[in-house]
C-alpha cells in the first residue's frame, strides 16, 4: 500500500515537473534575442516613467510640479502626455524625448538631468533654477513607446504618422501634436532641445563610429534658417556643446546629416519644416493659436542606435544615457549664462561633418548644395 503511495507521488511529481517545464518554457520565452532585437527589457515602461516622474515629485520638496497635458487631450491610444515643471526663472526652456517612440534611452537621460535639478544643491543647477523654467516632455510619444515603434498610430484609421513630421500649416493628423502644440503655444518658451537616436554611422574621415550626433533641422546657412532670425544662435549652441562634450571619454560626436556616403564623401543636411523644433523656429500659427507668431530657436540630438533596428546593446546604454545628460545639462547652463552667446559660430563647421552635397527637405525634395538660395 505504502509503495503503490509512493509510486503514485513519484508518477505525480513526474508528471508536474514534466508539465510545468512545458509550460514554464510556453510562458517565458524570453532569454536572449534570436532575431536580432534589442532586448528592450532595460528600457524604461510608459508606467516606469509616470512612477519615476511621481517619485521625483514627491522627494524634491515642491520644486517639482509634475501634470498631465489631459486639458488638451490624450494620445490616440489614450495615454496620457506627462510635463515635469521646476524652475523659477523667466527663461521657459523646453525639452522633450522620445517623441519616437523606439528611440528610449534620451526618457533615460531627460528624467536623469530633471532628478539632478530636483535633488543637487550644486551651484550651476541653482543657477539654472534662479535663471529658468524647465518643462521636461520626457516621452512625447506614449503610445510609440509602449508599441516599440518610431510612429504613433491613428485611433480610427490605423495609420502610422511620424509626430516629428506633422507640425506643418496645413493642419495635424495625430491628437499628440494637437495636444503638445496647444500646450507650446500656452507656454511659449524661449528655447527647445529635442531628444533622439539615430542608426548607425562613422565620423567623416575616421573609422571611428558616431556616438552622438549635433542636429539643426533647418540646415544653418541653408534655405530656410537664415529668415527665422536663428542662423546665429542654434550654430553656436551646438558648437558649445561640441566644445564641452569632445574630449568626454568614447564619445565620437558629428554633425547630424542624413544620406551619407563614405565613398563619396558626402553627406545631406536636413530642411524639414514640419519638424517639431523647425515649427518651433518658424513660429507656426496654427488655429489661430499663435496669432502673434512665437518662435525660439530650438535643436536636436541624436544618440547611436535604437530598439528596433537592433543596434542597441545594453552594455553600451549607460555612456549613450550618460553623454545625453552631460550635453543637455551644459548647454542648459551655457544657454542661461549667455556663455553660449559668446562662441564664435564659425566653430559649428568644426564639428565633423561630411562635405554637403545638398539638403533634404520635406517641401522641395533633395537641393542640391550649390542652388542659389537667393539672398
Ligand atoms: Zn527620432
Amino acid at each position: 500500500m505504502i509503495k503503490r503511495i509512493i509510486n503514485f507521488a513519484t508518477a505525480a511529481l513526474i508528471f508536474m515537473l514534466a508539465f510545468s517545464s512545458t509550460s514554464l518554457a510556453a510562458l517565458q520565452p524570453g532569454g536572449p534575442s534570436t532575431n536580432g532585437n534589442t532586448n528592450i527589457n532595460s528600457t524604461l515602461s510608459y508606467t516606469d516613467v509616470v512612477k519615476i516622474l511621481e517619485d521625483i515629485e514627491r522627494t524634491s520638496k515642491g520644486k517639482v510640479e509634475v501634470s498631465t497635458l489631459d486639458q488638451y487631450g490624450k494620445s490616440e491610444q489614450g495615454r496620457s502626455i506627462y510635463v515635469a515643471k521646476l524652475g523659477t526663472g523667466p527663461q521657459k526652456i523646453w525639452i522633450q524625448a522620445q517623441i519616437h517612440g523606439n528611440e528610449k534611452l534620451v526618457t533615460e537621460a531627460a528624467l536623469q538631468l530633471l532628478k539632478t535639478y530636483a535633488n543637487s544643491g550644486e551651484k550651476d543647477v541653482e543657477r539654472v533654477l534662479e535663471e529658468a523654467t524647465l518643462y521636461f516632455i520626457p516621452m512625447y510619444n506614449p503610445d510609440g513607446a509602449e508599441m516599440n515603434i518610431r510612429h504613433t498610430k491613428l485611433a480610427e484609421s490605423g495609420k502610422l504618422i511620424d509626430l516629428n513630421r506633422d507640425w506643418t500649416l496645413t493642419g495635424f493628423e495625430a491628437v499628440e501634436s494637437k495636444v503638445v502644440y496647444a500646450y507650446w503655444a500656452d507656454v511659449k518658451p524661449d528655447f527647445a532641445i529635442d531628444l533622439h537616436h539615430q542608426g548607425l554611422k562613422q565620423v567623416y574621415g575616421t573609422n571611428e563610429s558616431t556616438s552622438f550626433s549635433l542636429g539643426i533641422s533647418l540646415a544653418p546657412d541653408g534655405p530656410t534658417l537664415p529668415g527665422t532670425g536663428y542662423n546665429k544662435i542654434t550654430k553656436q549652441m551646438m558648437a558649445y556643446v561640441y566644445d564641452e562634450l569632445k574630449d568626454y571619454g568614447y564619445t565620437h560626436i558629428d554633425r547630424y546629416q542624413v544620406g551619407v556616403n563614405r565613398e563619396k564623401g558626402i553627406g545631406y543636411d536636413i530642411d524639414i519644416r514640419g519638424g517639431v523644433v523647425s515649427a518651433m523656429m518658424m513660429g507656426l500659427n496654427y488655429n489661430n493659436l499663435n496669432p502673434e507668431g512665437h518662435s525660439h530657436p530650438a535643436v536636436f540630438f541624436e544618440t547611436k542606435g535604437n530598439t528596433s533596428d537592433g543596434s542597441l546593446g545594453q552594455k553600451s546604454n549607460g555612456y549613450l544615457t550618460k553623454q545625453n545628460y552631460l550635453a543637455l545639462k551644459s548647454l542648459v547652463y551655457g544657454y542661461v549664462t549667455g556663455e553660449v552667446e559668446n562662441v564664435n559660430e564659425n566653430e559649428w563647421y568644426k564639428i565633423p561633418y561630411y562635405p554637403l552635397a545638398g539638403y533634404l527637405t520635406d517641401y522641395a525634395g533633395t537641393i542640391p548644395v550649390n542652388t542659389d538660395l537667393g539672398y
